[in-house]
């Protein structure tokens, strides 16, 4: 089953390999959570420095580790 992206209207699979479903990708994912956010609570002056959960989704860093 596809389903187009709601920010850029590109066909995306809608399946367990799509994370961003209905988005593309993160990035569309981000752009319409920042357009309903202001939309939603319109702050001027608001400083757009963080977006809830963003970052949650980066996974924690691993040393790749120096080699015997
Ligand atoms: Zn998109």
């Amino acid at each position: 089953m596809k389903v187009p992206c709601p920010t850029c209207e590109r066909e995306t699979e809608w399946s367990a390999a799509s994370p961003y479903r209905p988005f593309c990708s993160e990035r569309c994912r981000l752009i319409d959570l920042g357009a309903w956010l202001s939309e939603e609570h319109a702050i001027p002056g608001e400083p757009l420095d963080e977006l809830p959960g963003a970052a949650e989704a980066v996974p924690p860093q691993r040393d790749p580790g120096s080699g015997a």
